[in-house]
């Protein structure tokens, strides 16, 4: 699989903490496998923001020294990031922080808006000068416009959402409040928690709200508003639901993919999800095999659930190096090894002689897959029978997550017994459409890299790289 991630969030609010940074710094260590290119915290010192992020993994950007050095505080706020929409710049780490007439405001934001250059446009148009290519500082300025206007943070928030279409799950910080919000689609997961001593925190997921020692109270509804107060800490947050109602779109893609395991996304298990994936393939899909594997990470839940509804034996047939970090570099093209050989290593006395049912999550370019079968294979496997845990990709995604454009997509151009051959599998079977919502739970959700309905448009142009081409358009 090579889909990179797309971002997370996190927000603690309570009492005054001099460790917050810290508590931060450990929930985006949850957060990690959802962004992996930069990160940063930003500690709200009783009104003055201090913030400190960079290019890297959590554990290289955050340093015992940096940590000390951070103050204490009521509120703080961290991000991940794997850079979808203006690119990888260091302008666009987030949370981003911006001082305006009536105070500050730190925000962090996943998802992508599909109107983003349009906003900017009209902002740009009234005298708004950016720094960053990011959609992110778009919602800054949309929100700070609305607060100069209105006579509440909250009133700038309701009010900016007005205008937004598209994905963003959001954690931000006024002087005295954090608030959460969650698009009215609800693409991208958020939820909420509370620790014994009256804190909350917000996340993308729940196992972040693990790492803090925090216990997960639900999901935020698609279109809601949560506002904590730190003025009041330990009292129950603010909801506003203004937003609310209509239909919503989850993202089928976290359950599959994405999320952690033991997360719980809008209230169901990932685990569970995956599990049924695996068992839903083995009915639709039974292969007369000796032995079920999942490629880690995320296909060995399903293998698990294939192995169960089969009566297959699971094996651990692969085994993944977990020290193949961000910094690690990959082969050039001319190199005899490739990077799956690094990063994954067949379990010979599991797969010789064998036929093996092989569980992925997806299948992308084909490039990946193949070289995974070709390992199996070299290790002696008689016979691959792949078993992908989610439909087959299509389409690109405009919400915030990395998918290749149609021409890029193995199975946008062809069928599964084309993909089995170009790969060298001996059989292949996706997991059908119409089963998602026995795998998740979910009877209303987005599918959209899969059967290209979008639930929330498609951007007037929808480049990758329409941020850039717009700036370098508008400066030739
Ligand atoms: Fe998720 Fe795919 Fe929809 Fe993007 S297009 S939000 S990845 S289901």
């Amino acid at each position: 699989m090579s889909i990179h991630e797309e971002c997370g969030v996190f927000g603690i609010v309570g009492n005054a903490n001099p460790g917050i940074a810290r508590e931060v710094y450990h929930g985006l260590y949850a957060l990690q496998h959802r962004g992996q290119e930069s990160c940063g915290i930003v500690v709200n010192d009783d009104g003055v923001f201090i913030s400190h992020k960079d290019r890297g993994l959590v554990g290289e950007v955050f340093s015992e020294n940096e940590l000390s050095a951070m103050p204490g505080g009521r509120m703080a706020i961290g991000h991940v990031r794997y850079g979808t929409t203006g690119g990888g710049s260091r302008s666009n780490i987030q949370p981003m922080v911006v001082a305006h007439k009536k105070g500050n405001l730190a925000l962090a934001h996943n998802g992508n808006l599909t109107n983003a250059l349009e906003l900017r446009d009209y902002l740009e148009l009234s005298g708004a000068i950016f720094h960053s290519t990011s959609d992110t500082e778009t919602i800054c300025y949309m929100i700070t416009r609305e607060r100069l206007k209105t006579p509440s943070i909250e009133q700038a928030v309701l009010g900016a959402m007005r205008y937004f279409t598209g994905a963003y799950s959001l954690v931000m910080m006024s002087a005295t409040k954090l608030i959460a919000v969650r698009d009215r689609k609800g693409f991208r997961p958020l939820c909420y928690g509370k620790r014994p001593d009256g804190s909350f925190a917000a996340a993308s997921e729940s196992c972040a709200l693990d790492a803090v020692g925090a216990s997960f109270v639900r999901d935020l509804l698609p279109g809601e508003m949560l506002v904590f107060s730190a003025d009041d800490p330990g009292s129950e947050p603010v909801s506003y639901r203004m937003h609310c109602g209509g239909k919503i779109s989850p993202c089928i893609f976290e359950y599959i993919y994405f999320a952690r395991p033991d997360s719980l996304i809008d209230g169901i298990s990932v685990h569970e999800t995956r599990v049924r994936a695996g068992r839903i393939l083995a009915r639709e899909f039974p292969a007369n095999a000796d032995v079920v594997v999942g490629v880690p990470d995320s296909g060995l839940d399903a293998a698990i659930g294939y192995a169960a509804e089969s009566g297959i034996p699971y094996e651990i047939g692969l085994v993944k190096n977990k020290y193949v970090g961000r910094s690690f570099i990959a082969p050039s093209e001319g190199e005899r090894s490739d990077t799956v050989r690094i990063k994954l290593s067949p379990v010979r006395s599991v797969l010789a002689g064998k036929s093996v049912v092989l569980i992925d999550d997806s299948i992308v370019r084909g490039t990946t897959s193949r070289r995974i079968i070709d390992l199996i294979r070299e290790a002696g496997a008689r016979e691959i029978h792949l078993r992908v845990s989610a439909p087959p990709f299509r389409h690109p995604c405009y919400y915030g997550v990395d998918i290749d454009s149609e021409e890029h997509l193995i199975a946008s151009r062809h069928s599964a017994e084309e993909i089995a051959e170009l790969i060298g599998a001996d059989s292949l079977g996706f997991l059908p459409m119409e089963s998602l919502t026995e795998m998740s739970g979910c009877v209303s959700y987005c599918s959209a890299c899969f059967d290209g309905e979008y639930p929330g448009g498609v951007p007037a142009d929808p480049r990758k790289d329409r941020f850039e081409r717009r700036l370098s358009e508008v400066t030739t």
